[in-house]
């Protein structure tokens, strides 16, 4: 999922940009007042001012009044409930792409400025730690990329749909936008009558006032804000039941449902086929979201993995091929979005396993055998290390760098990391530990270290050399059980 990055802007800079921005905008530092706003970020090594210090989100409520045009800003409301970690005088968050009119905390006016891509809030009163929180701000989203900067809205024909990740959840609405900090979302989406509006989750009504109406969503697990969806346009919902009763709704054009419901027939098996290899389906609901939009990646939202209507029924992708990049984004609901990278360096266990699973249901129902993708891939992997980084060692994204941190590095070349891991310990211990990972790490945010230890309790004897030369080498280590595959020379 390729996204402009953003830059990491050296501190002297930002300090000063900060300063500058308070003095345009009028505000007053007195003394003994709050040190002047800048851009915090919870110190991801990839991405280091995204995501904000001090502060628990526990839950989003969204409105977004779609005005509808989808090239004209959406008025929007955007109500946090959160839970201090500490004292703050001042509360940041990330947004970076609409206009905010005003902010309340706990129900007071609170003033507030721009730092970067931080929207820096001073309450009236300093905040105690552990105490909750209630920030509400009203502003504008903005459906029309920045020059150069892609991710958050995508117009689609005729209405918007979201591509948050990797960070540009603040592109759309304020938020402490990192996957370590999940919370519960709702949903309010008022489109004008003839439009129907799609979120994560499931329904909770529908309210029509003269020639609009309000759609309603809520999600029953937490979510990270890279995660989140909402699809506005002219779409029809397909529903079907799935393993167990699951209720699966997918939304698609309303022009093209006829020729989309083969291919989103499949999905019940697939899921079965998913539960059989790792548990139990962790969500309320799933089902695809098909835009006719040009993104060039599909997207595993939770609960709706967003796709380009250019994948189905395109002559140059093979039936297989499309079988398995359903299979990939579905998988993402148990790796990626039940269990959520605590930093970005730990993307390689979303992608790799996706990677995995998409290249074993290609195996299992097509012929197409994993061991010739994973000899590919190892004589690809010196190269992909040397480009990219070793896969939890990625380097950061370049400024104007399309492809961002999404390298072959972390998805075939984790996938590698997985199957090396599968020769080393043995099938019965690593299918065991998949099915750990995933019921052990359900709805919440886990590192690599996690993986590498419960790996070592599955196999029963202590795997961190095998993990450092894996994971961190910036040579690939031999293959347990092919002494004779070579890598490619860099
Ligand atoms: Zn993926």
């Amino acid at each position: 999922m390729p996204h402009t990055p953003r830059s990491a802007i050296p501190r002297a800079r930002r300090a000063r940009a900060a300063l500058l921005a308070c003095v345009v905008s009028g505000c007053l530092i007195a003394a003994g007042a709050p040190n002047p706003a800048v851009p915090l970020g919870i110190g991801d090594r990839l991405f280091p001012t995204l995501g904000n210090p001090g502060y628990d989100v526990l839950s989003y409520d969204l409105s977004f009044t779609y005005p509808g045009s989808n090239s004209k800003p959406l008025a929007a409301v955007t109500k946090i409930r959160a839970r201090a970690t500490e004292r703050l005088e001042s509360v940041n968050l990330d947004f970076a792409h609409g206009t905010v009119a005003s902010v309340d905390v706990n129900g007071a006016p609170a003033r507030f400025t721009t730092a970067g891509e931080d929207l820096v809030i001073t309450p009236t009163a300093s905040l105690p730690k552990g105490g909750a929180m209630i920030i509400t701000v009203r502003h504008t989203s903005n459906p029309v990329p920045e020059k150069g900067r892609e991710g958050g809205w995508v117009q689609t024909d005729d209405g918007l749909v979201m591509a948050n990740q990797a960070d540009a959840a603040h592109l759309v609405f304020p938020c402490n936008d990192h996957p370590s900090d999940k919370a519960l979302f709702t949903f309010h989406v008022t489109a004008p009558n003839g439009y129907r509006a799609v979120a994560n989750g499931l329904p909770v009504g529908t309210r029509t006032s003269g020639n609009a109406t309000t759609w309603s969503y809520r999600t029953q697990h937490p979510m990270a804000t890279e995660l989140a969806q909402v699809s506005i346009g002219h779409t029809t919902v397909l529903r079907r039941s799935g393993p167990h009763g699951l209720p699966l709704r997918d939304v698609v054009p309303a022009q093209d449902a006829a020729q989309l419901e083969p291919w989103l027939a499949k999905t019940p098996a697939q899921i079965a086929w998913m539960e059989k290899k790792v548990g139990p389906y962790p969500f309320e609901t799933y089902g695809l979201l098909v835009a006719r939009a040009r993104t060039g990646f599909e997207l595993e939202t939770q609960t709706l993995s967003l796709f380009e209507k250019d994948v189905f029924g395109n002559s140059a992708y093979p039936q297989w091929y499309v079988e398995s990049i359903m299979v990939h984004e579905l998988s993402h609901q148990w790796f990626g979005d039940s269990i959520s990278p605590r930093t970005w360096s730990d993307l390689w266990l979303n992608e790799g396993h996706a990677t995995w699973y998409e290249a074993q249901y290609a195996e299992e129902t097509a012929h197409r055998p994993m061991e010739a993708r994973m000899k590919a891939a190892y004589a690809f992997s010196d190269r992909w290390r040397a480009t990219g980084g070793a896969p939890a060692a990625p380097q950061p994204p370049r400024k104007g760098q399309k492809i961002a941190i999404f390298r072959p590095s972390v998805y075939d070349g984790a996938a590698l990391v997985l199957y090396a891991l599968r020769q080393e310990i043995g099938r019965p211990a690593f299918e065991r530990l998949e099915r750990s990972w995933a019921a052990l790490h359900r709805d919440g945010t886990s590192t690599t270290a996690d993986f590498e230890q419960l790996a070592s309790e599955v196999a029963g004897r202590d795997l961190s050399a095998f993990f450092q030369g894996w994971l961190y080498g910036g040579k690939t280590p031999p293959m347990p059980g092919h002494p004779d595959w070579k890598t490619n020379p860099v």
